[in-house]
């Protein structure tokens, strides 16, 4: 497989930790971008593992120093994918998988706008957005997976809309209701995004 740097976005509570713990277990070629969060870890979240825990002054810390490849303030929190390891792993010939939200998404689609055709960053570019299949699903998510308050879960719902505003600027949409039927589609975007050849 062509090494590729895959962004996906979803609304909160969608199910894309769950469609992308399953394709980095599939996909040994595929490395999982930590990103960097100001928020607290939730349930049984390990620093280093699913995200880099940090204090607010040493986000901006990394930020003034242009560490970050794109970051973005979420629910009220700051979250910033760190540029080094994204492009140690790319030099290396593997597959990046970043989990971000819409604003950062942006910000790496510009980016790679600006490096040339064949540059494998440009070229291995694919993003993705998962909806949920409606709203109420979405609430229902969030409820059940039992981890964030009732305010936490209300203002990542009004948060949501927002998000699937955006949802046109990404190449590849996938619902997921079903989700066997979802992680097909997305396996699907990602062999053929991996068999594609450079332009
Ligand atoms: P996200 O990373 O998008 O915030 P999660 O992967 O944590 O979302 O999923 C949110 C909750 O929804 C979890 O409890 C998960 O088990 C559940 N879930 C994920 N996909 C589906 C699906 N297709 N149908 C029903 N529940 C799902
Ligand atoms: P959560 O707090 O539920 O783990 O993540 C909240 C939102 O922040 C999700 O939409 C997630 O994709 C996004 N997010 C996680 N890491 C990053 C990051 O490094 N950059 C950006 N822009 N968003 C992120």
């Amino acid at each position: 497989m062509k090494p590729l740097l895959i962004v996906m976005s979803a609304p909160s509570g969608t199910g894309k930790t769950t469609l992308c713990d399953r394709l980095l277990q599939d996909y040994p070629e595929i490395t999982y971008s930590v990103s960097c969060t100001t928020r607290g870890p939730r349930g049984d979240e390990e620093d280093g593992v699913d995200y880099f825990f940090v204090a607010p002054a040493e986000f901006e810390r990394r930020r003034a120093a242009r560490l970050f490849l794109e970051h973005a303030t979420v629910h009220g929190n700051r979250y910033g994918t760190l540029r080094g390891p994204v492009e140690e792993a790319m030099a290396e010939g593997q597959s990046v998988l970043m989990d971000i939200d819409v604003a950062g998404a942006g910000q790496v689609r510009a980016f790679v706008e600006t490096l040339p055709p064949d540059h494998a960053m440009r070229a291995g570019f694919v993003d993705i957005f998962i909806r949920p299949p409606s709203l109420a699903a979405l609430q229902s998510r969030l409820q059940g997976r039992g981890e964030d308050a009732d305010e936490a879960v209300a203002l990542r719902l009004r948060n949501a809309a927002g998000e699937m505003a955006r949802a046109h600027e990404f190449t590849h949409q996938i619902v997921n209701d079903h989700l066997e039927t979802a992680y097909r589609e997305l396996v699907e975007v990602i062999e053929a995004a991996g068999r594609a050849q450079p332009r």
